[in-house]
């Protein structure tokens, strides 16, 4: 057998041998039948490579995780010399210089008011995090009643029970609705729905009428408003206006009401900023940061929140105040020192003055594909860039959802060597922000390509 033959074969054993013991996230592994299982033999800059050579430019980072490439030298050798010293220690009553740094610059760049880190280790965690301690913080309070939640139609906040029961992606949340807690759900501000010759900003208002509405009829009962800061990315990158945001930190104020921002996907520079409540100039009482917080690397997740919220914990151990929540890995040394090492390139690289021209150039690259005949609006935040398509342009109506056109773009992209991973009928692009032109271009060729064979019968 020659080396070729033997890493082709090597790929089919590797993803035949997946198959039959491997259970895939997201997946209704049945699809496999038909779908091919890749399996990636290596990594490097916004490539992935699988065991026959085959590359394929990583559009999607990942599931927006990667900030700085595959296999990044700066990261590998902060991973490198952590791992000499110290992999990991339990966190209770012991602590270690990465997560004690992480936490000092975490708080330096965070919004102002945002003074204290608690760590958890994958973005659902956060969200239960920041739930748990905003309820119970009312509890500490003397505030008893305060035990509901509002959130956002069309928002995701994780998968975990909590998690769920705030989000409002019916697609994961239906089946699950017996076990889950009950929550307001307030209307999107998502600027898709607003009428024609609308702005954004005046969508995005009107929108927040009716949180401003349920605040002044529920806020006895509620402990806190969680939202995703500007994009619903799980609900298909759908974008809004910072003065929702603005809007919504004024009430929470005077209804006295918590401000959750689920930042899992959308910090760490994605919308153009560090953190997406900068546009709005904004701090929120709860913060959750995951997702890119390690360029990538190691499963990490952060809940900053503000000295009051600390200090309603502060007590002699006897008043049973404290916050007992717990994960094994919390703080993991290596993961803190991939964040370390994350944070080092955007400072000395000045990464978000850097994105700037590699947004727009995205962005005009796209736009390209807003006169096709089934493409309904393209849109952009930052580096995220968003194409929806659907059956009909004037009207919007929607292919029907069994069709799974964009399962057509997903493979006819990875034929081109690009992944992109479409939500529903939106098709997006998400790259590590190492992408030159070229891949840009790329991306956009092969978006274009999969919508053109996703819409033509
Ligand atoms: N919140 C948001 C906004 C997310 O996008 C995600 C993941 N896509 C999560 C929470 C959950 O993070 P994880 O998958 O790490 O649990």
């Amino acid at each position: 057998m020659n080396a070729r033959n033997k890493t082709a074969a090597d790929s089919s054993t590797l993803a035949a041998r997946d198959l039959s013991v491997v259970w895939h996230p997201c997946t209704q592994m049945k699809d496999h039948e038909s779908l091919p299982m890749i399996a990636i033999r290596s990594g490097a800059g916004a490539w992935l490579e699988d065991f026959s050579g085959r590359r394929y430019l990583d559009a999607v980072s990942s599931w927006w995780v990667n900030l700085f490439g595959h296999a990044n030298p700066r990261i590998n050798a902060a991973l490198q010399e952590q791992l000499s010293k110290l992999e990991h220690v339990i966190f209770a009553g012991f602590t270690h210089e990465p997560a004690v740094r992480l936490s000092e610059q975490l708080i330096a760049l965070a919004p102002p008011g945002l003074s204290r880190c608690f760590f958890a280790d994958n973005g659902s965690a956060a969200v239960e995090v920041a739930l748990k301690m905003s309820f119970h913080y009312w509890q500490n309070r003397g505030w008893p009643k305060k035990t509901r939640f509002v959130t956002l139609a069309n928002s995701y906040h994780g998968e975990t029970l909590g998690a769920l029961a705030v989000g409002n992606v019916e697609l994961y949340k239906r089946l699950y609705k017996p076990l889950l807690m009950e929550v307001f759900t307030a209307p999107s501000p998502d600027c898709y729905n607003r009428e024609s010759g609308e702005s954004w900003e005046a969508y995005s208002l009107r929108q927040f009428e009716h949180m401003e509405r349920l605040l002044a009829e529920r806020s006895a009962e509620v402990a806190a408003v969680i939202v995703e800061p500007l994009v619903q990315c799980a609900g298909g990158m759908r974008m809004y206006h910072p003065v929702y945001l603005t809007r919504l930190r004024e009430a929470c104020t005077r209804y006295g009401v918590h401000l959750i921002a689920d930042e899992i996907a959308v910090g760490f520079g994605r919308t153009g900023t560090l953190f997406a409540c900068e546009h709005a100039g904004i701090s929120p009482d709860f913060l959750c940061l995951s997702k890119g917080l390690t360029g990538g690397y190691l499963p990490l997740s952060v809940v900053l929140t503000t000295d009051d919220t600390y200090a309603a914990f502060y007590d002699e151990y006897t008043n049973l105040k404290a916050f007992l929540h717990s994960h094994s890995y919390t703080g993991n040394p290596l993961a803190c020192a991939a964040a370390l090492a994350t944070l080092d390139i955007f400072s000395t690289d000045d990464t978000i003055q850097r994105n700037r021209p590699k947004a727009a150039y995205l962005a005009r690259c796209a736009k390209r594909l807003e006169s096709h005949p089934h493409v309904t609006e393209v849109r952009q935040c930052g580096m995220i860039v968003a194409v929806e398509f659907a059956k009909n342009k004037r009207t919007r109506e929607a292919y029907p959802w069994q069709e799974r056109r964009g399962q057509r773009i997903y493979l006819s992209s990875l034929a081109q060597g690009v992944l992109l991973r479409p939500i529903g009928d939106v098709v997006y692009f998400m790259p590590p922000y190492i992408v030159d032109e070229s891949e840009m271009d790329l991306m956009v060729q092969a978006a274009e390509a999969g919508i053109e064979k996703a819409t033509c019968d």
